[in-house]
């Protein structure tokens, strides 16, 4: 196990990616480009913004802090709101106009909005059309029994662009042979075992767990960060919803956090290399 994923952690790796984005980053945001891998690591909700139409989203504590430290590990990328903005949030206990909800946006916006414009300057970086690339898109869920599980990997954003590229809408089970089912069940074979060692469970929707009910896809008039994603062309969108004892867990043990992360990428590498 421990060789195969060092082989598929070496692949993951090779070539190189050259990411040269043009121009600056949205001075609200925290970005860190890949240096050995071509994987995108964002945490849109790591303090209060506010939603429209609904109350303010809260902030999703140590997502950030796992986004830079899973990019660190793997040699991807990351993308947070910078960390003098969430201070200035945390310290005001109110949601700025400016900070829109990356996960929540209308079409109208996506053109202009600085994490959109980090996914395409991103993934503009890691190659032409056909270059494969991961964006992993890290959220904050409650703890059980509020939720089934400590982890939801959803990926909607994949299904729905696969059941439109057939032409078959975005009905369930559109896509079966398709990418995204091959991530489910990879994800299932890599990560759970790692999350069941410590006692903790997933839902991925492949052949072994249910589909999860966070999966990464808003209403028609509504995009996510893994749907903007997709959309600009990342090969592969995981939204990971992570309950607060894991992330907590996660912060205080580099071996857990990396272990975490490392498995989400050696099951992408088992799909696309
Ligand atoms: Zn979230």
């Amino acid at each position: 196990m421990a060789a195969a994923a060092a082989a598929a952690a070496a692949a993951t790796t090779a070539p190189p990616p050259t990411c040269t984005p043009a121009g600056a980053f949205d001075p609200l945001l925290e970005v860190r480009l890949p240096t050995r891998s071509r994987i995108f690591i964002s945490a849109p909700h790591n303090m209060r913004l506010h939603r429209d139409g609904h109350d303010d989203h809260q902030d999703e504590v140590y997502t950030s802090t796992l986004a830079h430290k899973f990019g660190q590990h793997l040699g991807a990328g990351s993308v947070c709101w910078a960390a003098e903005v969430r201070k200035r949030v945390r310290e005001s206990g109110s949601a700025e106009a400016a900070a829109r909800d990356p996960n929540f946006l209308l079409r109208a916006e996506l053109d202009a909005n600085g994490w959109n414009a980090a996914l395409r300057a991103v993934r503009a970086g890691l190659g032409g059309a056909d270059a494969r690339c991961l964006h992993v898109d890290l959220h904050g869920a409650r703890d059980p029994p509020h939720w089934e599980v400590d982890v939801q990997l959803g990926l909607g954003a994949m299904e729905q662009a696969e059941a439109a590229a057939a032409g078959a809408g975005a009905g369930a089970g559109a896509g079966a042979a398709g990418e995204a089912v091959k991530l489910r069940r990879a994800l299932e074979a890599r990560l759970r075992p790692m999350l069941a060692a410590k006692g903790w469970d997933l839902q991925a929707g492949g052949a072994e767990t249910a589909r999860p009910t966070l999966n990464g896809v808003a209403t028609p008039d509504r995009f996510t960060m893994t749907e903007q994603s997709v959309a600009v062309g990342y090969s592969h969108a995981i939204q990971v919803e992570m309950s607060y004892r894991l992330r907590k867990a996660m912060v205080e043990e580099p071996e857990l956090r990396e272990a975490f992360a490392a498995a989400i990428s050696v099951a992408w590498s088992d799909c696309v290399f």
